[in-house]
């Protein structure tokens, strides 16, 4: 079902016209990833944007959404237990495709690689309204892992106006692609806006209890999911009968997930499983962890941002940046090599400091802000807006301007109060 939240109050209209956005998210990574994008939009009153979840994911997601104070103003409700991808995606290109004919946006902002992510820039083609993807560019390589996400991006790219990639590598990728350098800017992960915003607000609280070595596990990938998901369980059950480590897992909500991980670590001693934690709860738990234990892409990025070693449990990764900085190894999926890496971690303490001391790829924080002043350089009506205040405010504490918009800001004759980087 289609709601229209009252909850979103439109800024009143002022002296700038207002740039109307439709922000799309189904799942919690989105939501992570898009809030401090969707909080930079409201700051500016040049932007309206228009909120909608397609409820791809619903628990966790509205767990994230709870935290991260983010109110959609319309939600479509589609998560059903064990979904088709078919059902999932033909219903979300309707239900956007019906919200984008109503609210007519000027564009369409999209986020990594999820089926909702898809199908929003999908329905914005259709009705010819421009798209802005933010995290455009990761590739894995290979189109079935992670699957069906690898496609997703890789068919994003091709609607997509406004490509918002996260590292100089991303950026790579859409060139060699033939996507045009103009529509690609290089920002950094919003993720990690988010997670410095937590974590410098003292939000964080950590789930461990012991003084035992942290270690911190997800797993979730549909590509691991199964027999090879029951594997990986016995190698992490192995790693906490060690007896110096406590293990954290917080269960992801999918019935598979739970089908392969539950039975085998349920009575291990040391081990927590736990529901999804809060993400206050979760990044708390991340900063205090020895060592992380994961197949999500978002950890992937927070963990080395936080200088916590990373083991990767895929066979590939569309963040090799992180693997190249020597904060993660791709250790592959065998329950072996995933016991024998993370014991070398725990034992050996040079291996140990030398992935802990890898400066991260993935961003300074400051993301968000990034995307916000591209967009408004490209979205701005092009007359003055007359006498009245700075129309760009929230800008003027941004720590990078996009260049033309920097010197459009100028000609108007308002001032920044901040020197900029070039
Ligand atoms: N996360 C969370 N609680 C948890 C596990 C993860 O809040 O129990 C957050 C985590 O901080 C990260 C995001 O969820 O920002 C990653 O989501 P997930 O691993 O489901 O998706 P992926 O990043 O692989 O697409």
């Amino acid at each position: 079902m289609t709601t229209r939240g009252a909850a979103t109050e439109r800024p009143p209209a002022n002296a700038v016209a207002q740039v109307r956005l439709l922000v799309i998210f189904g799942t919690r990574p989105e939501a992570v990833k898009l809030a401090p994008v969707v909080r930079a939009l409201q700051a500016s009153p040049l932007f309206a944007p228009v909120v909608c979840s397609t409820g791809q994911h619903k628990e966790m997601l509205e767990q994230m959404l709870d935290a991260m104070h983010l109110v959609p103003d319309y939600q479509l409700g589609l998560m059903r237990d064990r979904q088709a991808l078919s059902s999932l995606t033909s219903l979300a290109v309707s239900g956007l495709s019906e919200i984008i004919r109503a609210e007519r946006p000027t564009a369409v902002v999209v986020q990594g690689d999820t089926t909702t992510c898809l199908c929003g820039a999908l329905a914005a083609f259709y009705a010819g309204v421009p798209v802005a993807h933010v995290e455009a560019g990761l590739r894995s390589g290979c189109l079935d892992s992670p699957f069906p996400e690898e496609l997703n991006r890789r068919l994003v790219a091709q609607m997509t106006r406004w490509h918002f990639a996260p590292t100089q590598g991303a950026a790579s990728n859409l060139r060699r692609e033939g996507i045009d350098a103009a529509s690609v800017a290089v920002t950094g992960n919003t993720g990690i806006d988010n997670l410095r915003w937590v974590l410098d607000s003292g939000l964080g609280s950590s789930r461990f209890r012991t003084g035992l070595r942290r270690v911190l596990v997800t797993l979730h990938r549909r590509e691991n999911q199964g027999e090879t998901m029951r594997g990986l369980a016995g190698a992490i059950r192995e790693l906490a009968a060690r007896g110096d480590v406590e293990v954290l897992l917080p269960l992801h909500k999918s019935s598979s997930v739970r089908d392969a991980i539950v039975p085998v670590l349920r009575d291990a001693p040391n081990v927590t499983l736990t529901d999804p934690l809060g993400y206050f709860e979760f990044t708390g738990s991340l900063a205090s962890a020895d060592l992380v234990l994961t197949d999500s892409g978002g950890v992937q990025e927070e963990a080395p941002s936080l200088g916590k070693p990373v083991l990767v449990l895929r066979e590939t990764t569309e963040r090799p940046e992180a693997i190249a900085a020597g904060a993660a190894r791709l250790v592959g999926t065998s329950a072996d090599a995933v016991y024998q890496a993370a014991a070398r971690l725990l034992d050996d303490s040079d291996a140990y400091a030398a992935m802990a001391q890898a400066v991260s790829p993935f961003g300074d924080g400051h993301a968000a802000p990034r995307i916000v002043s591209r967009l408004a350089a490209e979205l701005a009506p092009s007359t003055p807006a007359g006498p009245g205040p700075n129309p760009l405010p929230h800008l003027a504490s941004a720590h990078y301007i996009y260049r033309p918009l920097r010197a459009a800001i100028y000609r108007r004759g308002y001032r920044l109060t901040v020197p900029m980087s070039a």
